[in-house]
């Protein structure tokens, strides 16, 4: 499996199997490369000739005090579980992204301010200013993203939409853990006791999810939900919101396609996660 460190070389190397007539995919992450990761590398697969997997820890979508020093870094274990499940063309791996003097920012509006956009600021701006870099490193026909970031995925596709950006995106269901929680890097965070919390994230989501297809009362619901949370030990919400999936505007007449979005902290750990009213 090739791994590509330079912005030139990345380029050259997409540009030589677009002339050799290959449709190319980006799965940009993070590292600390777990089962979701791999998921959005399948679809990847199913979605392009070539295969281009970014590993890249974005330093501006941390604010001070985040976690942006302790995030998990393993080169070698991601190239390994890359290999295992039958590898890709190509590992991009900027040792960085900005240059000394990098001074120039997406700052996206609309779909990014709530939410997310409140409890972290500095985040979606980060997000699309590193996204839309990598779209130019890596020159890609699509390029998948989870569902598990939901917010992310809307902001993701304003953008490409706004900027007129010639690149298809797709969207991968979340990949969860047995017992419903959503797998993600930060969970190695959790304490044995956090951990055995945490899928009642997903599971008072469900349930509020089916309150509300049953015609509950949605502002309700959402506190009864928002009090179990408190109740089973997470120890503060961001936010636990129910808005329409493309707009992301709050929702008060719940539609199947609407989602439930939440943001929970356990001690130290913040998690995300989100489904359909309709389920999934
Ligand atoms: P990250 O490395 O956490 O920045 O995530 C990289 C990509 O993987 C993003 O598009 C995430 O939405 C996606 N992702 C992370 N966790 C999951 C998951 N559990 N299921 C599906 N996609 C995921």
């Amino acid at each position: 499996m090739t791994v590509i460190t330079t912005s030139d070389e990345m380029r050259r190397a997409v540009g030589s199997w677009h002339a050799a007539g290959d449709t190319v995919c980006l799965v940009p992450t993070m590292g600390s490369i777990h089962a979701g990761h791999l998921a959005l590398i399948d679809a990847a697969r199913q979605a392009a000739r070539r295969v281009v997997v970014s590993i890249y820890v974005n330093p501006t979508q941390f604010a001070a005090g985040e976690d942006f020093a302790s995030y998990p870094r393993n080169f070698q274990a991601d190239q390994q579980a890359i290999d295992a499940a039958g590898g890709v063309d190509a590992i991009y791996a900027p040792q960085t992204m900005y240059g000394d003097n990098h001074a120039t920012s997406i700052l996206p509006a609309g779909v990014a301010q709530p939410m997310e956009g409140a409890s972290r600021p500095h985040f979606f701006t980060g997000v699309a200013t590193i996204v839309f870099k990598l779209f130019q490193h890596v020159p890609a026909n699509c390029a998948v993203f989870g569902e598990k970031d939901f917010q992310q995925l809307a902001v993701l596709r304003q953008m490409v939409t706004d900027l007129d950006l010639p690149i298809n995106l797709i969207a991968h269901p979340t990949i969860r853990e047995a017992d419903g929680l959503a797998l993600s890097s930060r969970n190695h965070y959790l304490s044995a006791g956090q951990r055995a919390i945490a899928p009642i994230l997903y599971q008072t989501l469900s349930t509020c999810a089916g309150e509300i297809r049953a015609g509950g009362v949605i502002d309700e619901t959402l506190d009864t939900a928002k009090a179990r949370l408190l109740a089973a030990g997470f120890d503060k919400i961001d936010y636990l919101d129910l808005r329409d999936a493309v707009h992301l505007a709050t929702s008060t007449d719940a539609s199947a396609d609407d989602r439930l979005l939440v943001a929970a902290w356990l001690g130290e750990t913040r998690l995300i996660d989100n489904c359909a009213i309709g389920g999934g």
